[in-house]
């Protein structure tokens, strides 16, 4: 096993990967920015270096800084969590360079799934289903992409090859607007991303969010943890994830799960891993794989009673995978639902001083939160503070579960997306199942 981690991230995930090492007695380093002193897993872990100014790109996206603490300690890998340099493949490179194992896939594979007219490419010729559109990056020749914009069918989408947070699209209705809409989204994509690489899509224009996790060891062993439900959606940011998800037939999910890990043994995956795909009329449409472990990966552990950090672990120190296919089995139904520091109506970030916090507990509820009465939650971060999941015999009893749980959790000091949260939970729409991304939007009156 791996002697020491550094855990290169902050708040809740960090504190998830501190337990993990704990329970496999890994050691623990770890780092933190100079507004994150009093963060639970700070005080929890074995070791503990700053590593810079409160602001990310002077502490979490710090490369140098994080390398040098690895350095200090005597780390043996480097956990990236989510977010931040988790699918950044010069700092996997440059993690391996200095001799520390990185606990994630390769370099070479951020790099491909990364840039996303290269991850179409691959999933094609893995036979993953894909949205229709342009086979590679559009060119600069307007009546070639008219033709091929008809040929799809409005609406299209042109994204930016190398987008990611909901950021570099742009839907199309009609041929007068697509020579236009080309040019922006290349503008854009060339500040953003530094990459002015587009390419188009059909626009879907009433699918649901639903993705595959995978685990695969870069040893030729792959398997599938079904599929989650992630179609509760603002601004592209998803609140509230549940699995399985609703409607989905276990063919359908042996189907496009074996598809997934084909897909990883061709490319020799190593670690876990999210194919996205939006659904719609009974197909999947591929749209991008995520290197890295996902914020929504309580609810799939919960109905596997698989500990997704752990295999990470594992497959980082080189073990070959234990579990099979036929070992993955589906119990009950699991829902989870984001706590966000924010203004439940405005959704104005709201961070602060908690001054007091009560959490949730009793049979098949689960809290991963680093709050504590008294914590400060610091302006510079995503707001997310937590997550709450249930889990139960089946989905409506899980829903049950979890609306005595959020009527239970008490936050003071600051705002939270609770109330909101609790009102999803009741809402005849989302307990029918099934719901789209674009709901939560009309809900709220955006759209
Ligand atoms: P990002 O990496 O920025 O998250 P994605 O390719 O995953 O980009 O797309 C983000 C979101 O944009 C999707 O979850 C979906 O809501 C919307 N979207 C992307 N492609 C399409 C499409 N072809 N049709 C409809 N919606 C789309």
């Amino acid at each position: 096993m791996l002697n020491k981690v550094l855990i290169a991230n902050r708040g809740e995930i960090a504190l998830r990967i501190l337990r993990a090492c704990r329970e496999l007695d890994i050691g623990t380093v770890a780092v933190h920015s100079t507004a994150d002193r009093e963060l639970k897993h700070v005080r929890l872990a074995d070791e503990s270096v700053c590593i810079g100014g409160p602001r990310s790109n002077e502490s979490y996206l710090n490369i140098p800084a994080i390398i040098s603490a690895a350095e200090l300690t005597d780390a043996s890998a480097i956990h990236p969590g989510y977010g931040f340099l988790s699918e950044n493949a010069d700092f996997a490179e440059r993690v391996e360079h200095s001799g520390f194992i990185f606990v994630g896939p390769t370099a070479e594979s951020i790099r491909m799934m990364g840039d996303k007219v290269t991850a179409k490419e691959v999933m094609r010729e893995a036979k993953v289903p894909c949205v229709p559109g342009s086979e590679g990056a559009l060119g600069n020749d307007p009546e070639e992409n008219k033709r091929l914009a008809a040929e799809i069918g409005y609406p299209v989408i042109i994204k930016a090859s190398g987008g990611g947070g909901g950021r570099g699209m742009r839907v199309v209705h009609t041929e007068a607007h697509l020579a236009h809409a080309i040019e922006m989204t290349q503008t854009e994509a060339k500040a953003a991303f530094g990459n002015a690489e587009v390419y188009m899509e059909k626009y879907l224009e009433k699918p649901r969010h639903i993705e595959i996790q995978v685990i695969s060891d870069g040893q030729g062993n792959a398997i599938h943890l079904g599929e989650r439900d992630c179609s509760m959606q603002r601004r592209h940011q998803k609140i509230i994830e549940e699995a399985p998800a609703p409607g989905i037939t276990q063919q359908q999910r042996d189907e496009i799960g074996a598809v997934c890990v084909a897909a990883c043994k061709r490319m020799n995956y190593r670690g876990v891993g999210t194919f996205e795909f939006l659904y719609e009329n009974g197909n999947f449409y591929f749209i991008e794989m995520n290197t890295r472990l996902q914020v929504e990966h309580p609810v799939t552990e919960m109905i596997t009673g698989i500990d997704l950090v752990k295999e990470q672990l594992r497959i980082a120190a080189g073990e070959p995978l234990t579990l099979t296919q036929d070992d993955i089995e589906f119990r009950g139904h699991a829902v989870e639902c984001r706590i966000n520091a924010e203004d439940p109506v405005t959704f104005v970030p709201s961070p602060g001083k908690v001054t007091s916090v009560h959490f949730p507990g009793g049979l098949g509820v689960r809290v991963d939160s680093h709050l504590y009465n008294g914590y400060v939650v610091p302006p510079y971060y995503d707001s997310m503070i937590g997550k709450l999941i249930t889990h139960a015999g089946n989905r409506e009893a899980a829903i049950r579960r979890m609306r005595g749980a959020l009527e239970e959790m008490a936050i003071e000091g600051i705002k939270t997306n609770i109330p909101l949260q609790l009102d999803l939970m009741q809402d005849q729409g989302f307990m029918n199942g099934c719901v789209d991304i674009h709901f939560l939007h009309k809900r709220l009156g955006l759209t």
